[in-house]
């Protein structure tokens, strides 16, 4: 088997494995002005391991020429990635932040093939299976065996349960596996104390007459906090692009935890429509507000956060890891944000609470007990190097590849 990584390794974002020249693993943006792609590429088929913008941003772009390599995934991979796709052209369509046309979106509904969890098919002359990896509704594992040698691609995985999702539990066997590290160096608080000390927070607000901002990711993070809120009773409203994305999870009730929760949770919770000024009507209720985007750069988080700023009877809790650079990170740093173009010092508090999709270190090292006779390649993070050194020193075969890096054995 042959590997060649094109993106994704020693840094997050724009994920791209080719597989012995003809089967593509993952083809993703890394976000940024300008985003980062990977290189460029004309694989015999795709799989793609979950519906986020740095593993399936870039596909349609693969469907450009003439090339109609079929892409495969699980059912709700698909539906993400083509709301991301719309979604992309609709905010930087016709731009170089968009590497594709309306056209080629399209495209991709005709050469889609959709596979569930632990149904092996067949892909540019690879047996590929996909396992559940616990970190958003249809993510996986992909194990790819072309006859000789079985990679393992963890994809992103949580080992622990999430409101939405359970942890991962597969663990297939491989020769080679390549292991995501987005948290080599993090320990998790342990979820059940991070969800009591956000919903009491959550709640002492509103008790307190105030309203609550909740900034979250729109896949994953925005269903996770309707689940808490209706499991707690919390008033709250919904909007932005996770409206959307809670439908669509709501057509695929074998791909979350607990599908009864999630529908009560969807109904629990207010979807705002934004129509007449109901954003700012919102804003002064008593009522926690859950909306996009989650690191505070668009979406109507723009409308609500400048509506409750001033007050520090409000509360704004971001959600998930802010990237540095983003409003979200200046906010909890600085206390203020520059939002839609003007700097605004903010009143309202501010705090941030750890519902990560990703294993944490323990969580990483507790998967890759399972594969102490395989050898590691470690990806996706931004200290790999420094995580396979450890590994090494823990007895493991491990390495860290480069951008361009071949793999060969
Ligand atoms: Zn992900």
């Amino acid at each position: 088997m042959e590997i060649r990584f094109l993106g994704g390794v020693r840094e997050v974002g724009r994920s791209a494995i080719l597989v012995n020249d003809r089967l593509l693993l993952d083809y993703g943006v890394k976000s940024g002005s300008p985003p980062q792609y990977p290189g460029d590429v004309d694989p015999e088929a795709v799989v793609v391991s979950h519906g986020h913008l740095d593993h399936v941003g870039a596909v349609p772009s693969l469907l450009s020429g003439d090339a109609r390599p079929p892409i495969h995934w699980t059912p709700p991979t698909r539906e993400l990635a083509l709301v991301l796709a719309r979604d992309t052209l609709q905010l930087h369509g016709g731009t170089l932040q968009c590497p594709f046309t309306e056209t080629d979106v399209q495209r991709v509904t005709q050469v889609s093939e959709t596979h569930g969890y632990r149904e092996p098919f067949e892909a540019a002359g690879h047996e590929v299976t996909f396992f559940d990896a616990g970190h958003i509704p249809g993510s996986a594992h992909v194990l790819v065996d072309d006859g000789e040698t079985r990679l393992l691609y963890t994809g992103d995985f949580h080992t622990a349960d999430q409101q939405l999702v359970s942890g991962t539990t597969a663990r297939p066997d491989a020769d080679v596996v390549i292991c995501e590290s987005t948290y080599s160096d993090v320990d998790h608080a342990d979820r059940a104390t991070v969800e009591a000390q956000f919903i009491e927070s959550v709640e002492t607000t509103l008790w307190e007459g105030g309203t609550v901002v909740i900034p979250a990711f729109a896949i994953g993070r925005t269903q996770e906090m309707l689940l808490l809120c209706a499991d707690h009773d919390v008033p709250c409203y919904v909007d932005g692009m996770g409206k959307r994305i809670t439908k669509l999870l709501r057509r695929y009730p074998d791909y979350v935890r607990d599908a009864d929760a999630l529908r009560r949770a969807k109904s629990h919770a207010r979807f705002v429509t934004g129509r007449d000024g109901q954003r700012k009507r919102i804003a002064d209720r008593n009522a926690a507000i859950i909306t996009t985007s989650g690191m505070l750069h668009g979406g109507p988080a723009m409308t609500y956060v400048p509506a409750v700023r001033s007050h520090p009877t409000n509360k704004i809790t971001l959600t998930g890891y802010q990237v540095e650079g983003t409003p979200g990170r200046d906010l909890l740093e600085t206390g203020s944000a520059e939002i839609d173009g003007r700097t605004m010092p903010v009143s309202a508090q501010v705090e941030q609470y750890d519902f990560s999709a990703h294993a944490d270190r323990d969580g990483v090292l507790a998967f890759l007990e399972s594969y102490r006779d395989s050898e590691l390649l470690v990806g996706h993070g931004d200290r790999c190097e420094a995580f396979a050194e450890e590994l090494r020193a823990d007895g493991f075969e491990a390495s860290a590849p480069e951008l361009g890096d071949r793999w060969e054995r």
